[in-house]
């Protein structure tokens, strides 16, 4: 079944203005699970919507809670992924209504983490955070004493 996220009835929207909608929609259709991350919370949406020039655009802002993976200690960890500057334009193809979920739905995937990191709001310290700092130098094993050296030089001319 084609899930509709969202669907704006052309008619609402007032001549020379704007619709304003909000409210909370099941983060179902939002297909998370494609990017390894789960909704804990259902998708919170605000937008004005309004036509010109034969198109239509929606400006506003969206918000849900995901549960995401650390790249760094594999631990799972919440937070809230929003896209507070959502906007888009829409060409009108003569249908009476529009359907905001595809645009939505980029939106949100748009927002996830690359490499989530379970500290990344520093409200936690990642449990990982040290053994990936360490593991830094070790690609190229001829460069690390250098690197010692020139903080030993530099520590020198401190004194
Ligand atoms: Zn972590």
């Amino acid at each position: 079944m084609e899930r509709s996220f969202m669907k704006i009835h052309l008619r609402q929207i007032p001549q020379g203005g704007s619709l304003h909608v909000e409210g909370v929609e099941d983060a179902d259709f939002l297909e998370l699970e494609e990017a390894d991350a789960h909704a804990c919370s259902p998708l919170e949406y605000e937008l004005d919507v309004g036509l010109s020039g034969g198109g239509l655009f929606a400006t506003g802002r969206l918000s849900v809670c995901v549960r995401l993976r650390c790249v760094a200690c594999l631990d799972e960890f919440e937070t809230t992924l929003s896209v507070d500057r959502f906007a888009l334009q829409k060409e009108l193809d003569g249908r009476e209504s529009v359907d905001l979920t595809e645009e939505v739905r980029e939106d949100i995937h748009l927002a996830l983490p690359a490499h989530p990191r379970c500290d990344a709001e520093g409200k936690k310290t990642c449990p990982a955070r040290f053994s990936q700092a360490s593991g830094d130098a070790s690609q190229s094993p001829g460069d690390a004493p250098w690197g010692v050296l020139d903080g030993l030089k530099t520590e020198k001319r401190q004194k």
